[in-house]
């Protein structure tokens, strides 16, 4: 399931450049294209979901989330720590209709968030 007008579903079906760092069946990992911080990766389902509110596969959020850690591990943030995080709707900030985690690291991150 794909939706032509979503830029993540272009970006996984390669009609728009991203730097992909790793990739498993049912998930892709690239850069983000606006880095927050010195690692900033991008994590999505290859099938359109448009937020964690309407994920609904277990299986999916699993893959998704073992693929951030193995993205972690590969950008050598694994030791000094990191952040993943998920933004839902308006009010949390998310811009793009397409699930993603972003994976943040390689500085001290604040918490909360602004
Ligand atoms: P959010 O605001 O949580 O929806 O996150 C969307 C993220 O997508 C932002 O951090 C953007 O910088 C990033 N982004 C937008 N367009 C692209 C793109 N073409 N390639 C990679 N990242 C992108």
């Amino acid at each position: 399931m794909s939706d032509a007008s979503c830029l993540f579903c272009r970006i996984v079906a390669g009609e728009i450049p991203a730097t992909l760092v790793a990739e498993t069946p049912h998930a892709v990992a690239f850069r983000d294209i606006a880095p927050k911080a010195p690692v900033h990766i991008l994590v999505i389902p290859r099938r359109h979901v448009t937020s964690l509110a309407v994920a609904t596969d277990a299986g999916e959020l699993g893959e998704i989330l073992a693929l951030a850690a193995r993205v972690a591990e590969q950008e050598g943030v694994s030791d000094t720590g990191y952040r993943v995080v998920t933004n839902v709707g308006e009010d949390g900030g998310q811009s793009v209709g397409h699930l993603h985690f972003h994976v943040l690291g390689g500085r001290a991150l604040g918490w909360p968030p602004g």
